[in-house]
């Protein structure tokens, strides 16, 4: 069965780049009727929060990206444990004890007489003597998995064929010298131990991919298919890594986006397949397909969310508003037709309560002084509220034949009079919602 996990750190918000991940994976276990599995990767306690891990299950909540599972990876570190104790039976986890200082050194030597900087795996070279004076010297040692110097190949989902040297890639760390067990081995054991099937992720973890392919085979595990999306890119291309913080999903929801902007955006964002706006994710799901997507960095540009959050509220059936349009306390007998005229008029739905402000409370003016001698004598001649849907048409023809101002002239000032702005509902359809109107308490 198709098995797929979302698996973040709970270190921050999540962010546009995090949520690509998250729902291409969801899209592929959604379209398959698999299993979704949210995946918290709190093995490093210093850095995850646990606020963290809340805010994570709120977005995802907040976009309707449910999970099937929900694992933590603090809960099984018996499991890592196991795994490891596995491999140094295997002689694949090899002890080491060079300090951060060391290393660098080594980096720096080989990188000056032109070597790629890979780990020289000295440490295999030490005695069980030498082993013990170290660890009394030094404290106990990190843990090297020791890499089969082999071609490392896969069919990647999005680059296509893939073949990694192993030897040009350092034996990677899989425990710290404190204990701790790195995102690595824990990765690998909840791959296999959990039956995923499918790994979507960033294409900064190409390499990390290989050497995991290598521990999944040492520990006999089936190794998933795997794919890696580009990474995201500001609108002219540039870096986005140090924008993604401002374009937290908490952000976005704060700012008015919705949800099914961002969901039909990045589903299809970076793919052959235009982005259409999609009310459901079974609808985005049915035109998913990984392999339409390229290995080319992808543009986002956040500007883009809000014409598609536009047309998502236009196509809003009453019914879905009718609490929240309540909540701002719009008699019933107005509730529907308000909803008709401002659906068309806001970009989010924040801006709704400014529209039911002017209803309520009338706009504060807007008048070029050009225009005050007209818009005065125009008001002479309107009613008080309450209005119907003739009132504009009749208050107008009465402005008209007493000033003999027709077209935009006639209309323009007088709908800035009564709303304060230049452009808006039609006014026919707006004047029956207005309960106050500035100078006609
Ligand atoms: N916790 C890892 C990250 O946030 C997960 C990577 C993966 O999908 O394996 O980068």
């Amino acid at each position: 069965m198709t098995t797929t996990r979302f698996a973040p750190s709970p270190t921050g918000y999540l962010h546009v780049g995090n949520l690509r991940t998250a729902l291409m994976n969801h899209l592929i276990a959604r379209k398959a009727g698999g299993t979704f599995i949210l995946r918290i990767d709190d093995t490093d306690p210093e850095r995850s929060k646990e606020e963290y891990v809340e805010a994570i299950k709120e977005d995802l909540a907040w976009l309707g990206l449910d999970w099937d599972r929900l694992e933590r990876q603090s809960a099984r570190l018996d499991r890592y444990e196991a795994a490891a104790e596995r491999l140094r039976g295997m002689g694949r986890l090899y002890e080491c004890f060079e300090t951060p200082t060391e290393l660098d050194l080594k980096r720096k030597k080989q990188l000056n007489m032109g070597r790629p900087p890979v780990y020289d795996r000295a440490a295999l070279a030490l005695s069980e003597e030498e082993k013990a004076r170290l660890r009394a010297e030094r404290g106990a040692g990190h843990w090297r998995f020791k890499l089969l110097h082999e071609r490392i190949e896969w069919e990647d989902g999005i680059l296509g064929p893939l073949s990694i040297d192993a030897a040009s890639v350092s034996d990677p760390v899989l425990i710290r010298g404190d204990g701790q067990v790195l995102y690595t081995l824990a990765s690998v054991v909840d791959d296999t131990e959990m039956g995923v099937t499918d790994v979507v992720r960033g294409s900064d973890h190409v390499t990390n991919t290989a050497t995991q392919i290598q521990i999944m085979e040492a520990l006999g595990g089936e190794v998933p298919r795997f794919a890696h999306h580009s990474l995201l890119t500001g609108p002219q291309g540039e870096a986005l890594s140090k924008r993604l913080g401002t374009l937290a999903l908490r952000d976005l929801r704060a700012a008015g986006v919705e949800p099914a902007a961002l969901l039909s955006l990045l589903a299809r964002l970076g793919s052959a397949d235009a982005v259409e706006l999609r009310g459901d994710l079974d609808a985005i799901a049915a035109g998913f397909d990984i392999s339409r997507f390229g290995a080319a960095p992808t543009k986002f540009d956040v500007e883009d969310l809000y014409p598609l959050t536009a047309r998502y509220l236009h196509g809003l059936p009453f019914e879905t508003v009718r609490e929240e349009i309540a909540a701002l306390g719009v008699p019933d007998d107005l509730a529907e037709q308000f909803w008709a005229v401002a659906r068309e008029n806001i970009s989010t739905r924040k801006e709704l309560a400014d529209w039911w402000a002017l209803c309520r409370d009338g706009a504060e003016p807007d008048i070029a002084p050009e225009d005050a001698e007209f818009v005065a004598e125009a008001m002479e001649l309107l009613p008080p509220p309450p209005y119907t849907a003739e009132s504009w048409g009749a208050w107008t023809a009465a402005v008209k034949e007493k000033t003999g101002r027709k077209g935009k002239a006639l209309f323009m000032p007088l709908r800035k009079a009564l709303t304060g702005r230049a452009r808006g509902p039609e006014m026919a359809d707006l004047m029956p919602l207005l309960q106050t109107v500035r100078d006609k308490p």
